[in-house]
């Protein structure tokens, strides 16, 4: 916004007491990107720390150097969650009403609320939790005070929060079981910048962020093309490596090689094999059955193994919102509620019905903010173009004949988007309804295509058609100088 369009004001409310979202929420312990930085981070902003898979602590410093030198913290409200937003067409404004009690009204109404929900994590039911006499904790709320040195921990879950949570933990704990119902893909990565990125970035850090994020990001979609298309040989060279990484005697089959294809679900990145070198230390266990249930000391499985904890976290995943994009906001548009379902995504940053209006949601195969930073773009271009046009509102009619039943909302088959997948917007099977998961496509897409491409369309609102008469009518009561020189001769 303040490089695309410098003449627009705008504020960004924040529900929470600080910026971040995620990288500032969560606060176990190891917590890190499972991304590289050269695309988790801005194109426009080089990534130059050593580490290109980052810990929290790096991620915020960058994110803060960026809103320092945009100047962008005194536009933010914070402590200000918005409840309802709605729309009126005749005055092409939304009306923005926040638990605060305070109101914004604004042009554009820009969704960038995340995709899961932060009051709680995802946490089954297991039989017998209130009988066990340690603590159970969810990721999503652990806090600084929870002390586990020299403890036996619990993880349950195999997940990308399990994969990053277990080496740190394992540092200081007495042990560490990772319980899991079935196996997922772990895949080393180095997590330094290499010798090539480092030369590169010492030429420019420009140049080299660039040429690093370019190359991950074919990278990313060419492993993501040959686990689509050659999944067994990909699954062949990650058990491969995997049994390099652990110890001679290690049941890798059972543990650690899925059911499903690379890419079904996230390959989780294990950074530097920390996790396999924590197993080859004996600090950490893997056992690969189901919960029965709780017990007073500890977790019992289905095969009857008690698992001894002091701790149990339940690394079971997130709760995705339910009515994405709309988060937990009611939208109304001229007095109707709009719920995600009714509508159809456009060039997957709008809702088909819902003017004056876009949303972020990032990749699911590769870096989120590589779409999420796609998707300002276009915003950008689309408030440029409709200042040029003069309308004031743009909006997208529901096609029902560009609606797929068939085509899912990610191309991922992990229980927590199976656990949402009816409540989401729909989409098609062609562009511009169809979601894409493929960086380069949606530049094409999001930065290049033009705005005005028939589908979206511009209009006027009551107010500014009412102005305009009201402007012309002016025009036509002040006489031309012409005119006064024609009555004075
Ligand atoms: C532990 C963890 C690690 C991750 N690691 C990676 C990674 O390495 N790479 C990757 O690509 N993705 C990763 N992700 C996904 C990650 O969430 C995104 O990459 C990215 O941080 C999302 O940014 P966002 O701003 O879209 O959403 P969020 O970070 O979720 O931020 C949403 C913001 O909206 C605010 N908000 C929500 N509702 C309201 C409301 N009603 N009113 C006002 N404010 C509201 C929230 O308080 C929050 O600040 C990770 C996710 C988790 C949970």
């Amino acid at each position: 916004m303040r490089k695309s369009c410098p003449g627009k004001s705008f504020r960004i409310l924040e529900r929470r007491e600080s910026l971040g979202g995620t990288w500032d929420f969560f606060k176990y312990p190891g917590i890190r990107s499972d991304s590289d930085m050269y695309t988790f981070g801005f194109s426009f902003r080089p990534w130059t720390a050593r580490k290109m898979i980052a810990p929290k602590e790096d991620i915020l410093k960058y994110l803060w150097n960026v809103v320092h030198e945009f100047d962008l913290e005194k536009h933010v409200r914070f402590n200000t969650e918005v409840s309802d937003a709605s729309f009126s067409s005749d005055r092409g404004t939304w009306y923005v009403d926040c638990k605060n009690g305070k109101r914004y009204s604004c042009s554009f109404l820009f969704m960038c609320t995340g995709y899961y929900k932060y009051d709680k994590g995802y946490t089954p039911d297991f039989e017998g939790m209130d009988e066990f006499r340690g603590r159970i904790v969810h990721p999503q709320a652990w806090d600084e005070s929870i002390d586990y040195e020299g403890k036996r921990v619990v993880v349950i879950g195999s997940g990308a929060t399990a994969a990053t949570l277990i080496p740190a933990l394992a540092e200081k704990a007495k042990f560490v079981t990772m319980l899991q119902r079935s196996p997922g893909y772990y895949a080393a990565r180095p997590s330094e910048t290499s010798g090539v990125s480092k030369f590169l970035n010492g030429i420019s850090p420009y140049l080299g962020h660039w040429l690093n994020r370019w190359r991950s990001i074919w990278m990313g979609s060419f492993l993501w093309y040959m686990s689509k298309t050659y999944p067994k040989l990909v699954r062949n060279a990650i058990i491969k490596d995997i049994r390099s990484r652990t110890p001679k005697d290690f049941d890798v089959d059972t543990h650690f090689n899925p059911k499903y294809n690379p890419w079904d679900q996230r390959v989780c990145l294990v950074p530097d094999g920390d996790f396999f070198e924590a197993l080859k230390r004996g600090c950490v266990k893997v056992v690969t059955d189901h919960v029965d249930r709780f017990t007073e000391s500890g977790v019992r499985t289905r095969s009857g193994e008690i698992l001894e904890a002091d701790i149990v976290v339940t690394a079971t995943g997130l709760n995705l919102q339910t009515n994405f994009p709309m988060s937990n906001i009611r939208v109304v548009v001229d007095n109707k509620t709009y719920d995600s379902p009714q509508s159809i995504m456009y060039r997957g940053v709008m809702l088909s019905e819902v003017p004056n209006f876009a949303f972020t949601m990032g990749y699911a195969n590769a870096s989120w903010t590589l779409k999420a930073e796609l998707t300002c773009v276009f915003v950008c271009r689309l408030l440029n173009d409709m200042d040029r046009s003069g309308k004031d509102i743009c909006i997208v009619k529901r096609d029902d004949s560009a609606v797929d039943e068939n085509e899912q909302f990610f191309d991922l088959s992990s229980g927590y988007l199976m656990r949402v997948k009816d409540r989401m917007p729909k989409q098609g099977n062609k562009s511009p309804w169809k979601l894409n998961q493929d960086y380069t496509l949606d530049m094409m897409n999001l930065s290049f295509r033009k705005i005005q491409d028939g589908v979206l369309k511009f209009q006027l609102s009551g107010q500014r058609r009412r102005d305009l008469l009201d402007s012309r009518r002016r025009d036509e009561m002040i006489p031309s100088v012409s005119e006064h020189r024609r009555a004075r001769l």
